[in-house]
Order: structure tokens, then C-alpha cells, then sequence
């Protein structure tokens, strides 16, 4: 991994916790993670983000919510906006998780809009990609991400890049203990930058920093993090419990 790019571990806590829940989550892991050399996110449900900043202020916790909408204002019943998310304390924003795509009718095309409006309030998106079971037995992964990313990213100027985090997350192994093995994963990453070295030139692309997701967790994390390509996690179960977290965090 280039010096460059720090690691980055990012918690995607889904649909769980209330805040009080929230808050005692967040302050068992607190000191278990306070010397990570990685950057260290938790992406909470909207309703938590208030009290889980609250209680990360003045560690090296940050905080992120798990979407955006791509409006400012008005009437978009249902939808939050960049700018509450900041008032409460969010500073990433967890943008076309397979899960909103599959469920949620989020599409390449709304993905652009939410990441474009994002990045102009100053959120930190942390964009999703990654191919199905299907698709990748029908060796069509490359293609599928390729068509993800020129989506997500049409519109975005280079300049902005730094403020992108983006999250290879093979849709078969969310959730499933099913984790790509670290060559997989290495593998489909360094082709995505290699579709980002194409759209935004080599030192653009050789700063972006690119995480894994899908069932990463204590025990493989060390290796998934040794390899060159490999910048981060995006980490679903294992960010719901302090220890296997933290156990993340200090690959
Ligand atoms: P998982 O989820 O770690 O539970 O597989 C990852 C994600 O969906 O971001």
C-alpha cells in the first residue's frame, strides 16, 4: 500500500441499535481503538448520529450516516439532507450499499446524484460497488463494477477525489461468513483502480482509497489488509460487537 493512503476501517452498523444501545456500543470501543493507525468511522442510522458523535467527541472516532439525499431541501418526504447531516455531527456518508440497491431501487444514477451532492456540502462519501454471485460466475465482475463506477462518478471533478472513500463490496459475501479470499479481493480492486487510473489519471487514482466489505472480521482482516490494494474495510456484523471490532480497527 502506498504510504499515502491511510487505512481506513469503517463500521456499518445497518439497522441496529437504539441510542441508548448506540452509546454503550460506542463507549466499549472507544479505548480499544484509540491508538489505530487507520482512520476509524462508524456509519450509525440517522437517529443515532447525534448521540454517537456526542460520545466519540475528542477521540479519533468519526462518524457517518448510511445515506444522503441529493437534494438540498423541499419536499422529499423521507429523505435527509447533506446539511442535517453535518448539524448532528455526521462527517461520511455510506452512498449505494447493495443492500439500498437490491431494496431500495438506489441505481447507478442516483448514486451520482447523492455522491455529487455530497461532496458539495463537504460529506465524505464512502460510495459502494460490487458484482453479485451471478454475475461473478458469469465472469462478468469487471464489467459490472466498470459500469458502477463510470456511473457513480459521472459529473465528478478530480479535485474531489480526495474526499472519496470507495467500498468493494462483493454483493456474496455480505453477510453471508462468506468472505472473498484476499487474492479475490486484491484482484478486483486493483482492476477498479485501474477503471479510476483510466477516468482521473494515475496519481488520482493512486491516492483513492479503496476498502473491502463483505464479512470481514477479526480473523481475516490482518491478511485482506496486507495486501497492497487493499486500503481499508467496510465492516457490517463485526462492527455490532466492541471487541471484534476493535479486533478490525487494529489489523
Ligand atoms: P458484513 O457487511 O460485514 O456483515 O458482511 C458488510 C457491509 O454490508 O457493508
Amino acid at each position: 500500500r502506498q504510504i499515502m493512503r491511510k487505512p481506513i476501517i469503517a463500521g456499518n452498523w445497518k439497522m441496529n441499535n437504539t441510542k441508548k444501545e448506540a452509546e454503550a456500543l460506542v463507549n466499549q470501543f472507544k479505548p480499544l481503538v484509540k491508538d489505530a493507525k487507520c482512520d476509524v468511522v462508524v456509519c450509525v442510522p440517522f437517529t443515532n448520529i447525534e448521540t454517537v458523535a456526542a460520545a466519540c467527541k475528542g477521540s479519533n472516532i468519526k462518524v457517518g450516516a448510511q445515506n444522503v439525499s441529493w437534494a438540498d431541501k423541499g419536499a422529499f418526504t423521507g429523505e435527509i439532507s447533506a446539511d442535517m447531516l453535518k448539524d448532528v455531527g455526521a462527517e461520511y456518508v455510506v452512498i449505494g450499499h447493495s443492500e439500498r440497491r437490491q431494496m431500495f431501487g438506489e441505481t447507478d444514477k442516483t448514486v451520482n446524484m447523492r455522491t455529487q451532492n455530497a461532496l458539495k456540502s463537504g460529506l465524505k462519501p464512502i460510495v459502494c460497488i460490487g458484482e453479485t454471485l451471478d454475475e461473478r460466475e458469469g465472469s462478468i465482475t469487471e464489467k459490472v463494477v466498470t459500469t458502477q463506477i463510470k456511473g457513480a462518478f459521472e459529473g465528478v471533478d478530480a479535485k474531489l477525489l480526495d474526499n472519496v472513500v470507495v467500498a468493494y463490496e462483493p454483493v456474496w459475501a455480505i453477510g453471508t461468513g462468506k468472505t472473498a479470499t484476499a487474492e479475490q479481493a486484491q484482484e478486483t480492486i486493483l482492476y477498479i483502480r485501474s477503471v479510476f487510473k483510466g477516468l482521473y489519471g494515475e496519481n488520482v487514482a493512486n491516492a483513492l482509497r479503496i476498502q473491502y466489505g463483505g464479512s470481514m472480521n477479526a480473523s481475516n482482516a490482518s491478511e485482506l489488509m496486507k495486501k497492497p490494494d487493499i486500503d481499508g474495510g467496510l465492516i457490517g456484523g463485526a462492527s455490532l460487537k466492541a471487541e471484534d471490532f476493535s479486533k478490525v480497527v487494529n489489523f
